[in-house]
């Protein structure tokens, strides 16, 4: 089994590595935390003390990180130090499965091309609980031959895994998807409290408008209205599951690449703007689903 790098131990990645471990790879992490790698290193994973020392003689390097400019710098320096691929060996394959803008991503795969090496951006989606199952959506974007490369490690940590198209292609797709998921969490948080609002049960309106045209995934999985289902984050103080401050970086992203492509997106600009007002009221670490609330609050002016 080849050796895995695996840079970026939060919540993602952590439980990700994990899989790799699981799997049979010799993974050597490294983090700026090292509780974190402490964890992983208790699972049998070796440690590195920079992200340079864990990637140098690996076969494979995956990063899991907040934003672009993490995986710009940590990659590709701007000055004399050296970046991953300054220090990797020939033939190593790069992965980068952070959510960051597409340009950052080609920028980085462009700079791993001039080098020689593959680099492919591989956002997931799936959540926390779909990094620790497993069974993460995987949505790449780079060559046929880094794709095909890649397939042992992502089967190891995820369930689906897609070819998007070439470099900058999984971010792209990435963004598409959580731009609309947004919408739909905004859409159903306001169709649902205005039934509450006319003294319909959110359980049965729910089980309605699952199986009607308004049926949706956040319906189906992710209800937004406490106590309507088990096991979600609305039900839990909206604790766990995907931070609004997420979301709003994902939006951020979406905007900005719907003004590189003169797309509009009035949804998404509309999504992006909830959720920042949503953020600023103290809501950054809360779960996205959280936005119900700022539709249950019209109940208290309701005449
Ligand atoms: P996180 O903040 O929990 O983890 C990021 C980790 O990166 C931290 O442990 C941090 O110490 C480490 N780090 C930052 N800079 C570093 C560096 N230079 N060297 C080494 N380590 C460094 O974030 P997360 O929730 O794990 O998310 C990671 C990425 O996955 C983000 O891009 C996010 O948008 C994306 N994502 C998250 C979820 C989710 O549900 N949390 C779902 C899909 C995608």
């Amino acid at each position: 089994m080849s050796t895995v790098a695996f840079i970026g131990l939060g919540n993602m990645g952590g439980p990700m590595a994990l899989n790799l471990i699981k799997a049979g790879f010799t993974v050597k992490v490294f983090d700026l935390v090292p509780a974190a790698m402490q964890t992983l290193a208790e699972q049998g994973a070796l440690t590195a003390t920079s992200a340079c020392g864990a990637a140098a003689g690996a076969d494979i390097v995956v990063t899991m990180l907040p934003a672009g400019k993490h995986v710009r710098s940590l990659y590709v320096t701007d000055d004399t130090s050296k970046g991953l691929i300054d220090v990797v060996a020939p033939g190593t394959l790069l992965i980068d499965c952070s959510t960051i803008d597409a340009d950052s991503a080609r920028f980085v795969a462009q700079h791993a091309a001039n080098k020689g090496l593959e680099f492919i951006d591989a956002p997931v989606s799936g959540g926390t609980a779909g990094a620790a199952a497993g069974t993460l959506t995987f949505i790449c974007g780079g060559s046929d031959t880094a794709f095909e490369q890649a397939q042992d490690a992502l089967n190891a940590m995820g369930g689906n895994i897609f070819h998007a198209g070439g470099p900058g292609a999984g971010q792209v797709a990435k963004i598409c998807n959580n731009m609309l998921l947004s919408v739909l969490m905004v859409a159903t948080s306001e169709s649902l409290q205005m039934g509450i609002d006319h003294g319909l049960d959110p359980k049965v309106l729910s089980e309605i408008m699952k199986v009607s045209s308004g049926g949706n995934w956040t319906l189906d999985k992710y209800n937004p209205c406490p106590d309507v289902m088990e096991s979600v984050p609305s039900s839990n103080d909206y604790q766990g599951g995907f931070m609004v401050d997420l979301m709003v970086k994902d939006l951020g992203l979406s905007q900005e690449a719907a003004l590189l492509s003169n797309s509009s997106t009035p949804m998404g600009a509309l999504a992006r703007s909830l959720y920042v007002n949503h953020a600023k009221q103290g809501n950054g670490k809360r779960d996205f689903s959280s936005i119900f609330e700022q539709f249950a609050q019209s109940e208290q002016i309701k005449k």
